[in-house]
């Protein structure tokens, strides 16, 4: 599997500007017009790094647009997943996260703080083998691995609370 670095940001910039272009093409393919508000959706989601939930790409559209609505947000979301471009995760919240970071790399792995919410990325090569060998040891071909982690930060261990900080 191809090693991804996360330290280029230069790369990274490309990576998501050539996922924007693609996206844009999937549009035009589906005969949909790229509104003004379909167009800061799209940049939102391409500029950002981070994994979001509809109403956080809602907020975060409204600061560059103040017009865009959420029912636009919530009809481009399915889109963006059925573009495979963005990644749909279900933690078993009441709502969904958003991957940005899929098509660069759609094999790593997710921890969830429970409590600020906030999701780490992660690889590990030792995961990668455990994967392989339980798959060879079924007699299967492992195309994907996609490992969800529950937890809690260590501030929310000792106080119980990690005040909605970022605790990666
Ligand atoms: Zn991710
Ligand atoms: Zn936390």
């Amino acid at each position: 599997m191809p090693k991804r670095s996360r330290k280029n940001k230069c790369v990274q910039l490309e990576v998501r500007e050539e996922a924007k272009q693609k996206f844009i093409e999937f549009l035009v393919k589906k005969d949909l017009r790229i509104t003004n508000q379909r167009r800061v959706i799209i940049d939102t989601v391409f500029d950002t790094n981070e994994h979001f939930t509809a109403e956080q790409l809602l907020e975060w559209a409204r600061l560059k647009d103040s017009s865009v609505s959420r029912a636009t947000v919530y009809r481009t979301l399915p889109l963006l997943t059925e573009s495979n471009l963005v990644h749909e995760m279900d933690f078993g919240k009441p709502y969904k996260f958003y991957d940005p970071n899929y098509s660069d790399s759609p094999n790593h792995n997710h921890l969830i703080c429970e409590d600020c919410e906030k999701i780490v990325e992660f690889d590990s090569e030792k995961i990668e083998e455990i994967e392989q060998d339980i798959g060879q040891k079924l007699g299967f071909t492992v195309k994907s691995q996609n490992l969800q982690l529950s937890a809690s930060c260590d501030s929310l261990k000792r106080s119980g609370a990690c005040d909605n900080k970022p605790c990666s």
